[in-house]
This record gives structure tokens, sequence and C-alpha cells, in this order.
């Protein structure tokens, strides 16, 4: 089965790591698949106001950068290590309130969309770039430094029908609510250090092309969950 990794930042927003360091550390690691995940974050909040000052967002004016960037990165990629890179971005709705705010990883994103769209609007806009749609850990967790994400959880019923997969683990959590309801899953690292390498991963049982991954997550089918350790 393909080791994969969909949630991995990098100095384009909040990761310590740059770009083409992160490449060769999952590349040397023996990944086949991993998504680059910078935050997108929202302007429309204090928080978020915040982050984007001091350059923990991708921007709209550097998002051609970040992709082309990516981009020459995944062909390197390619033929050093054979490891599929696919360039992606992680919405970040940051508010006050941990029920207001939500992280949606966008897989295989084409252009820029903003954080501070309303749900609908973005993951609409997901779906005609061909996007897959990932809501990042949704439940309570066991860091007390981050801030929760709780708002698509709390509105499963009324948005689960435009999410793809949904965070059954993030690098050292698991949220059993997502196994309980069954909703489809993958588990990633959230990756910002070194460290969070080894961590919850996800295993999938199809070909190592774009298409063949977004469609294996979405139909969740051949998709199994790893705790990847040194
Ligand atoms: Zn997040
Ligand atoms: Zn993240």
């Amino acid at each position: 089965m393909l080791l994969c990794d969909f949630h991995i930042h990098t100095t384009y927003s909040d990761g310590s790591v740059e770009l083409r360091r992160t490449i060769d550390l999952f590349g040397q690691s023996g990944f086949d698949v991993i998504a680059i995940t910078d935050h997108v974050v929202n302007g429309d909040s204090s928080i978020g106001k915040f982050a984007r000052r001091f350059n923990l967002s991708v921007r709209e004016n550097n998002f051609e950068e970040y992709l082309a960037h990516i981009t020459r990165e995944a062909e390197r990629a390619w033929e050093k290590y054979g490891m599929l890179v696919i360039p992606g971005v992680e919405i970040s709705k940051n508010y006050l309130s941990s029920d207001k705010s939500a992280h949606i990883l966008l897989i295989d994103v084409k252009e820029f969309i903003p954080a501070c769209w309303g749900f609908e609007k973005i993951f609409l806009e997901a779906k005609l770039q061909e996007s897959l749609v990932i809501a990042c850990h949704p439940h309570h967790t066991s860091a007390i430094t981050d801030k929760e994400t709780l708002f698509l959880w709390n509105n499963r019923e009324k948005y689960a029908k435009y999410i793809d997969a949904w965070e059954v683990a993030n690098r050292d959590d698991v949220f059993n609510v997502i196994s309980l309801k069954k909703y489809p899953y993958i588990a990633n690292s959230d990756f910002h250090k070194v460290r969070h390498l080894y961590s919850w991963k996800t295993l999938l049982n199809c070909n190592k092309d774009i298409k063949s991954v977004k469609q294996c997550i979405k139909h969740n089918k051949g998709v199994a969950i790893t705790l990847f350790r040194n």
C-alpha cells in the first residue's frame, strides 16, 4: 500500500522546515504520496489578521509562486524518490470561539480560495477545481495550546455532504467520533516540525497518480491508517 501524508506545512506558513528540505525528509523516509498544505488564513477576525501580518499564511499575492514552487519540487521528488507530491492548502477559519473555527484541507488545489468566504462557497469552488475536501482535526484534541476547530463536526448534518473525508487521526490524536459515525477517513501528521514525521499516516491501496489517490480517498475503499514511528 502507498504510505501517504496529506497534511504538511512549510515555511510558506507556520511550518519550521523549508519546502525543499520537507520534500527530502519525506522522500528519504520512504513516502509514496504527500500533499503540501500551507495555511490560507481568514482576514476577517483579529487572530486571522495577526497570522497574516506575520506571514503565517499563503496569500493571494504569493499563491502563484507557492504553487509553482510545489510543482517544481514535485518534479524533483518524482525523479529522485518516486514520490508523488500534490499541491494543497489548509483553509484556516480562525475565530476566538472554537465552535466557529474550522480548518479544511483542499488537496490538488488550482486557484486561490480566500478563507474569509462562507463554507458553502468554499466547498463549491473546491468542487469546481476538483480538489478533495478534508475536514481537519474536527474534534477535541489533546494539545492544550492549540485552538480547537469544532465548527464542521458541530454542523455535520449540514456540511458532511461536501466533505470527501475527515481526519480520524491527526499527529498523535485519534478522533473516534469519525469512525463511530462511519464517515470516510484519512490520517495525517499536520507536519510543522521534523519530529512530527512520526505520527499517524494514511495507507492507500491504489495507483500512484493524483486521480487514483483522490478517487481512493473519496470512495474510501482500500484505506487504512498506521502510526509511523522511527
Ligand atoms: Zn489546522
Ligand atoms: Zn495544519
